[in-house]
């Protein structure tokens, strides 16, 4: 069977093999079988492998999105004061979370364009009345492409002594991750990203002396529970409740072709795809809304041009009628439009990509 291969530049679900997608393809099998026991275990596994020892980290697999399993953690893990980085629609959403869940959170609010100031959080942390237990961050900033400084972060929770809860959905398996390094307990990201494969399941990345410590914990809710979650799998070699089964399956093909690649090969190769989208960009005049600096490299925030002719739903429709998928701005003032260059695509597809923009731009009367 031939499945039509498409581009997309949207933040994941990023594009599949053909490998991946066909990994789906299986008898039908009840999940609570050994022969599932050991695909779950095999992606419990792989999954700790990209970013730390499974001696010493565990994952635990929900199905679900990347919000279900932010919200997992947050809601098991934070048990004193929260403080929460809020430099995009991601960090406002564990805010949301942190909300929704009373608990007892600081929003520590930042300019979406600029880097972290470092210093001024540390200071911002031991001047506050609060003594926090646990901070949230969002590694990649979907919203804007800016990469926060994990490491640097995870450095001033480790000499406060404060617990760092990452949302990690759009950096985990590109941009290296060691988790002990960067002193993080809790990691969350999702099958249809950066690991390339099929959407359906969350997962969290946890240290296991952090995970145990919320054993007597009361759970604030009942699917997401993460203690829970993991006990359970422990004891039964199950999931809780059922999961997405294909997605699986897909997730296993999509580790087997990561591990293949290497997570550092594929940054590269993202960043080699992203280096051809910010030249063609210059090349037609476009401008982006962050500066080198703090760009993650994987998704690009580019100012719409300003030309009584552009319409964002125009140029996307002129563009998936290409079998190109590209993506809104998100919380600006400026009007922006997103390029993803994550998933199963390299430099090739961003220039094909160019190539029609450039065509959709002389269409309008925006260049010649
Ligand atoms: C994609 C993403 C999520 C999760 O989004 P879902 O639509 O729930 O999968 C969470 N955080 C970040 C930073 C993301 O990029």
């Amino acid at each position: 069977m031939e499945v039509k291969r498409k581009i997309l530049l949207n933040p994941g679900p990023a594009t599949t093999t053909d490998s991946v997608k066909m990994a789906q393809v299986v008898s039908d099998i009840c999940p609570r079988e050994q022969e599932f026991a050991e695909l779950v275990e095999f992606i419990t596994e792989e999954l700790t492998v990209f970013v730390g020892d499974p001696k010493d980290y565990v994952t635990v697999l929900f199905g679900g999105s990347g919000t279900a399993v932010v919200e997992s953690m947050i809601s098991s893990a934070v048990t004193g004061p929260l403080l929460v980085i809020n430099n995009g629609a991601y960090g406002k959403r564990m805010c949301q979370i942190a909300e929704i869940y009373n608990l007892n959170y600081v929003e520590y609010k930042h300019s979406p364009v600029k880097e972290l100031d470092l210093d001024h959080l540390k200071k911002y942390i031991m001047d506050s009345k609060l003594k926090f237990s646990h901070l949230a961050m969002v590694h990649h900033e979907t919203t804007t492409g800016m990469l926060n400084d994990l490491e640097g972060v995870g450095k001033i929770c480790q000499a406060l002594g404060i617990e760092l809860i990452v949302d990690g959905v759009s950096s985990y398996a590109a941009v290296p991750i060691d988790m002990k390094k960067m002193n993080i307990s809790f990691l969350a990201s999702t099958s249809n990203k950066n690991i390339q494969g099929m959407p359906g399941c969350g997962f969290v990345i946890a240290k296991k002396n952090s995970l145990d410590r919320l054993k007597d914990s009361k759970a604030r809710n009942l699917y997401l529970s993460l203690y829970d979650q993991h006990s359970f799998f422990q004891q039964k070699k199950q999931l809780r409740f059922t999961p997405p089964v294909q997605t699986f399956y897909a997730l296993k093909q999509a580790i087997i072709e990561t591990k293949r690649e290497g997570v550092e090969a594929r940054y590269l190769r993202y960043s080699k795809s992203w280096q051809t989208l910010v030249k063609g960009l210059a090349e037609l005049g476009l401008e982006l809304l962050l500066p080198e600096n703090c760009q993650g490299k994987l998704i690009t925030t580019i100012i719409e041009p300003a030309n009584d002719n552009y319409s964002f739903e125009k140029m996307h429709d002129y563009l998936y009628d290409k079998d190109i998928t590209i993506y809104p701005g998100k919380l600006f003032e400026q009007n922006t439009f997103r390029v993803a260059n994550i998933g199963a695509i390299d430099f090739r597809d961003i220039e094909i990509f160019l190539k029609e923009l450039k065509s959709y731009l002389v269409s309008i009367g925006h260049i010649r």
